[in-house]
């Protein structure tokens, strides 16, 4: 890999302070899924390393929770600046571990500095309260703390952004984090913790631990140290770590499966409907968590927008990531492949037509064509799962009483989208979605402002904005007697 600082690329876990590089026995092997290329190797590490992290975390939380909030946000400013300044550098590695096209990684390192960049704004607003006593001679005080360490563990979907969300607001509040990313994406995970090292964050109080999910998750849950998890990844990954934290009480932030519906009524604009369907559904090829998943079109309109839709999506160029102009990267392994093919053998058994691709692409690998099926129904899977890959599912529906009843028929939360003009309906259909985000007239609603999270099985807490802030600290009440 060819980078303009070539030691940003580190075959190496940091282990509270101290570098630990991949050992040839005892490693991980990182492929470029595009190719399938070994791009190096991280060491497999476990419980042991994991809790040698924890205790250097313990000790670094403390110095650094004794740091102003101004001294602790310039250290976050500078990190942030870093991510800028070595942006291409930090996209090269994202896309070759991860597949994504090249201008869309470089598009995630912006977007994930941008958490570290407000967060060190929004780390020194942590304000506590002042509530008049309940008695002559009382004051009531709230102050907020920082929660101690955390332990976080990220997927390879966004190796950079998923990061910095977690990291940014545990840093500003005064915490320490001991990471594990998800073993197909270490090195940009590594790449950042060396920056954060050159921005002058404190020895230990960053560790990133590669290896063995079970074991190192296993430490981080029972750990009583731990006063945190905060973890994005699936459902069952997430219902697993719950039960293993339950005994240690700790505070969980947990942001889990989607299956978002993106409902388009018959006073849309079906323009901006097509181009919203194309960021909320192709985006990252299908594999984020608030892609749209189940595509909802009125009676009136369901022919006129499948054909602008297809008409798009027949624009969309597949292929390698670093090669110029694609715009769909490669599915992370072969198991993310044969999801989005059973969905489709599923839907099509069951009556579904294909508009638009529907099998392996060409270029071999873990490639895929971008899909559109028509005329899906909800008995079919992917009514049901979230796919996580380039299909886009059309049904058809009649009213808006119809429409938020199927929208609203999943066991998950997260995002939801819908196009509608009518003001009176954008405020009915935004209330009733059980949903933690909802998109009006726009395909794109993540940003480092917002409180990004889901209810119901969807997970726990919110994260960026204000809010997310909070996630990473606890209340203290101080009652003041004697006055
Ligand atoms: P995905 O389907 O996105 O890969 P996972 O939930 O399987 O989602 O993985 C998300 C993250 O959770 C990854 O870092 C993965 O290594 C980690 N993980 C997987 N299994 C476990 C486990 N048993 N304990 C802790 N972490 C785990």
């Amino acid at each position: 890999m060819k980078l303009q600082d070539p030691e940003l690329f580190r075959q190496a876990a940091l282990v509270g302070g101290n570098w630990i590089e991949a050992d040839p026995k005892n490693a991980i092997e990182v492929n470029n899924p595009a190719t399938g290329e070994i791009i190096g190797l991280v060491p497999k590490l476990g419980a042991a390393e994991t809790k040698a992290a924890i205790e250097a975390a313990r000790i670094a939380q403390k110095g650094w929770a004794a740091r102003t909030a101004k001294e602790r946000c310039a250290v976050l400013r500078k990190w942030y600046e870093l991510m800028i300044d070595n942006k291409d550098d930090l996209g090269r590695i994202l896309t070759s571990e991860q597949g994504k096209p090249l201008a869309e990684a470089t598009g995630e390192i912006v977007y994930g500095a941008s958490f570290i960049e407000w967060f060190a704004e929004e780390g020194r607003r942590i304000y506590g309260d002042l509530i008049p006593g309940h008695q002559k001679d009382k004051r009531i005080m709230v102050m907020k703390q920082p929660i101690g360490v955390v332990a976080a563990i990220t997927p390879w979907n966004f190796p950079n952004a998923m990061i910095t969300r977690k990291a940014g607001p545990a840093f500003a509040a005064g915490c320490a984090m001991v990471l594990k990313p998800a073993s197909q994406t270490p090195f940009s995970a590594i790449a950042i913790a060396i920056l954060a090292e050159r921005a002058g964050l404190p020895k230990g109080l960053f560790s990133v631990i590669t290896g063995s999910a079970a074991a190192i998750g296993g430490e981080m849950t029972s750990n009583p140290v731990v006063r945190k998890l905060t973890f994005t990844g699936s459902t069952e990954i997430g219902t697993e770590l719950y039960k293993q934290s339950a005994p240690t009480i700790k505070k969980l932030g947990l942001e889990l499966g989607g299956n978002a519906p993106f409902i388009v009524f018959d006073d849309a604009d079906l323009d901006t409907a097509v181009e919203g369907a194309l960021i909320a559904k192709y985006r990252n090829n299908g594999q984020t968590c608030v892609c749209a998943n189940r595509i909802y079109v009125q009676d009136a309109v369901y022919d006129a927008f499948a054909q602008k839709l297809a008409t798009a999506v027949g624009k969309l160029k597949t292929g390698n990531g670093f090669d110029e102009g694609v715009i769909l990267g490669p599915l992370i392994d072969k198991a993310a492949l044969a999801k989005v093919e059973e969905h489709i053998a599923d839907a099509t058994a069951k009556g579904a037509r294909i508009l638009q691709g529907g099998k392996k692409h060409a270029l071999g690998g873990t490639f895929f064509e971008a899909t559109i099926l028509a005329d899906v129904t909800r008995n079919m899977a992917v009514a049901r799962e979230e796919t996580f890959g380039p299909l886009a599912p059309l049904f058809r529906f009649k009213d808006e009483a119809d429409v938020i009843e199927q929208a609203n028929d999943t066991e998950f939360g997260l995002a939801s989208y819908f196009y509608a003009k009518d003001l009176a309906r954008v405020f009915r259909v935004a209330e009733a979605l059980e949903y933690g985000m909802v998109g009006v007239n726009t395909g794109l609603i993540s940003t480092a402002e917002a409180p990004f999270g889901g209810v119901k099985l969807s997970g726990l807490g919110r994260e960026g904005s204000k809010y997310g802030i909070e996630e990473f600290t606890e209340i203290k009440y101080v009652c003041l007697g004697g006055i």
